[in-house]
């Protein structure tokens, strides 16, 4: 039905439908009437109004959606932004200035410049606030955004497929101008969200609609991500996230600004010693320390013990400690990581959980398998139970 027949029609049936109908927003798509109602509470009463004056074989053209509950029927899409995050309170230092400037550029001018952009590092270090940020800026420049985490569109895949209704999904997102997937890790294994992403990713990109993707690893870090795709993700520019020392205290000190507490030199130093390389765990630190005051807040136990096992491996093998804390799966840096998980465990009193979070993952899963393995290792093989005997006895004189 067109909008115009619609109107006529209303017309010669009810005068009362026609005025209401003056208060809505009328929209066609695909052949069916949308009707845009400001009070969700009002949603039913004209829903049933037009079933009442059109009759039900009219009234399934029309669909009546609220402006705010309209997620399941609306051909809008909702934004999934919050306003919090802004590249006005992002702090800006060595780590994170080449992510930071990418992300504005990217929203100076959208789906020009670096199309995608691919932005990666570890958790809690601001990939969600830039993501948002540009969501935001171009929010404000009456582009149309969509923010998903990979989970959550997947789920949304998974739910239009069942009900049937995919080819509404994809005309949906086809109309954005900025799509940015945060997380997209977790798209691995998930095959038919990758097919629907990649067809997406080349129909936005086609259009010059900008997308935005973040991760906790390189592209070619990713597991059970085809081929394809990845080569998507790595056709723009591709960025690293980082947290340096000097941009933490700079952030540890606004923050305590920001929660009217006094920065005091031994506090700032508390916060550093008592978290890692995560601003999540430093905003964490700081709300703990308002709450109880700076006695709540001890250096993790254990903590600086684990630093000790993490450098001495590091030197061991020849690299730095920032490898072993990161994603990188090379033979040498793998191997390393497991060693060094698996001595924090022997020599430390620290948890599973501790050691996890002294290695920047965020659950166990990963440490518990690097320990079985290692465990393996060193029973098969004579060399690699005396390196682990030899690193032992110099961590034991250490710690
Ligand atoms: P990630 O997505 O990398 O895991 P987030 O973007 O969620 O991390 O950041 C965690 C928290 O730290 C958020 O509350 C975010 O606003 C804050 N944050 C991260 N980086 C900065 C920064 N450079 N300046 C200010 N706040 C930051
Ligand atoms: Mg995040």
């Amino acid at each position: 039905m067109r909008i115009n027949t619609f109107i006529d029609l209303v017309k010669n049936r009810d005068r009362t439908l026609l005025k209401i109908l003056r208060h809505l927003k009328i929209a066609e798509k695909d052949g069916r009437i949308f009707l845009t109602v400001p009070d969700p509470d009002k949603r039913e009463y004209v829903e049933n109004l037009i079933r009442l004056k059109l009759g039900d074989s009219l009234a399934g053209e029309v669909v009546v959606v609220s402006e705010e509950k309209n997620r399941e029927t609306s051909p809008d899409l909702h934004t999934g932004l919050s306003r919090r995050f802004t590249f006005d309170n992002f702090i800006v230092g060595e780590g994170n200035r080449l992510a930071y400037e990418v992300a504005v550029a990217v929203s100076e001018n959208p789906g020009s410049t670096y199309n995608p952009f691919f932005l990666y590092g570890r958790v809690g270090i601001g990939k969600t606030h830039l993501l948002q940020a540009i969501g935001n800026r171009c929010l404000d420049k009456g582009l149309k955004v969509a923010y998903r985490s990979a989970p959550e569109f997947s789920e949304e895949v998974v739910r239009y497929i069942k009900e049937g209704r995919i080819s509404e999904f994809r005309n949906m997102y086809r109309e954005v101008d900025v799509l940015l997937i945060d997380d997209v890790q977790f798209l691995s294994g998930k095959e038919r969200t990758q097919m629907e992403l990649f067809n997406l990713f080349n129909h936005l990109y086609m259009k010059d609609s900008q997308i935005v993707l973040a991760s906790d690893r390189h592209p070619r870090e990713l597991k059970d991500i085809s081929d394809r795709l990845i080569s998507r993700f790595e056709g723009g520019v591709v960025v690293e996230i980082t947290l340096d020392e000097m941009t933490k205290i700079e952030i540890v000190r606004k923050k305590l600004q920001e929660l009217k507490l006094t920065v005091q030199e031994n506090i700032v130093r508390l916060i550093m010693e008592s978290t890692g390389p995560s601003v999540r765990e430093i905003e964490g630190a700081i709300k703990t320390l308002k709450l109880g005051g700076s006695g709540a807040l001890k250096p993790k136990r254990g903590r600086t013990d684990l630093d000790t096992v993490q450098e001495t491996v590091a030197t061991y093998f020849g690299i730095s400690r920032e490898e072993i804390l990161g994603n990188s799966r090379s033979g040498r840096v793998a191997r390393a990581r497991r060693f060094a998980m698996y001595l924090c465990r022997k020599v430390t009193g620290a948890s599973l959980i501790e050691i996890a979070r002294s290695f920047g993952r965020k659950d166990h899963t990963t440490v518990i398998h690097s320990i079985r393995k290692v465990e393996e290792e060193r029973r098969k093989d004579r060399k690699t139970d005396y390196i682990l005997s030899f690193l032992e006895r110099q961590l034991r004189e250490r710690i």
